[in-house]
């Protein structure tokens, strides 16, 4: 394959990517984003999104990716729908592969977001998609009348928990401990609907059912004792993985985040990386979005710096 020369390649297409790509774009060079197979990342599943400013009444998530990209676009970013394959950021410019492209780049920003953590406990692999979901926004409506448990304590669990009571005669939220880690606005919601049930202090060990979900059985972690609650589906919201396996060992890390300084500068220069693949404390639309709009602003100054000769595109 002829290799690309490109200026700036956005890794990922979630608020972080398309926020530096619209930024990259009117900064005018030419930003290439590889969407990766979750176009518009996280936020592209969730329902509702309350708390990003400008829009008063909330937006769908799916509708803000779709606005956040057609911003880029207008500005210049192409978008390609395509994931990397593997890098290579031992020298630059730095060498991205596809199935269909061989990237050559000056600058990288790197917004390849975090994944839904797994429970990992006895009938989850064998029954997701059988009634085990991580995404109510995706799954919710297939349970229409049925009744679902949701594990979790934080805001994804409850958020998703009040959504699935659109459908769900009834959702119970198994939770290890006895008080929730979401935010108060969630807590009063959840806990003022009568659909909703808690399990405290409990955690699920297995998924029972044979090609569907039928009963999970629970475990009290107070008292050890342990029940089968018969249930139509589960929903695991424990928290997230960043994305991150292309850059292990090429890029410093901690705890599988890629560590960048104020400036989304990563441990080599002309790399940036932005949103939830660099972010494990924030992790909200508006944020990850600032740090993509910082990450393009500092690859503009980075290409800046670099003379003529060196970037040939
Ligand atoms: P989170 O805040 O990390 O909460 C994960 C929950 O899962 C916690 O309650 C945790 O219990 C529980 N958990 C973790 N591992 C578990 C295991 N192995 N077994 C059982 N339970 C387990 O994750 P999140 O809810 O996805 O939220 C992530 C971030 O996104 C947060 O910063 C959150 O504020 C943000 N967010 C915001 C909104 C919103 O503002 N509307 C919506 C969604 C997410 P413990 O509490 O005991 O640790």
């Amino acid at each position: 394959m002829q290799p690309e020369f490109v200026k700036t390649l956005i890794l990922g297409s979630g608020p972080a990517g398309w926020t530096a790509a619209l930024y990259a774009a009117r900064a005018e060079l030419a930003p290439v984003v590889l969407t990766g197979i979750d176009l518009g990342g996280q936020v592209a599943l969730t329902y509702t999104v309350e708390n990003y400013p400008g829009f008063p009444e909330g937006v769908g998530g799916a509708q803000l990716g779709e606005l956040f990209q057609k911003q880029a676009e207008r500005f210049g970013a192409k978008v390609e729908f395509e994931s990397a394959q593997s890098v290579d950021l031992s020298s630059r410019p730095f060498k991205v592969v596809t199935d269909n492209h061989v990237y050559l780049a000056h600058t990288l920003i790197i917004t390849t977001g975090a994944r839904p953590n797994l429970l990992g406990v006895p009938g989850e692999a064998e029954m997701t998609g059988m009634g085990i979901s991580y995404c109510a926004t995706c799954d919710g409506a297939f349970f229409k009348d049925r009744k679902v448990l949701v594990v979790g304590g934080g805001d994804s669990a409850l958020e998703e928990g009040l959504f699935l009571t659109r459908y769900a005669t009834s959702v119970t939220i198994i939770h290890r401990r006895d008080s929730l880690r979401a935010g108060p606005i969630l807590q009063n919601r959840a806990k003022d609907n009568p659909k909703i049930g808690f399990v405290w202090n409990t955690v699920l060990t297995e998924v029972i059912g044979k090609n569907k979900v039928e009963a999970a059985r629970l475990k009290n972690l107070q008292t050890g004792e342990e029940s089968l609650l018969p249930t139509d589906g589960v929903f695991i919201f424990i928290g997230h993985t960043p994305s991150t396996q292309l850059f292990i060992g090429q890029l410093e890390m901690e705890n599988g985040y890629i560590r960048v300084d104020d400036r989304m500068q990563t441990s080599i220069p002309g790399v940036f990386a932005a949103g939830e693949a660099a972010d494990s404390h924030f992790r909200q639309v508006i944020t990850s979005a600032g740090m993509g709009a910082a990450a393009a602003m500092e690859a503009v100054k980075f290409l800046e710096q670099l003379t003529q000769e060196e970037v040939h595109d």
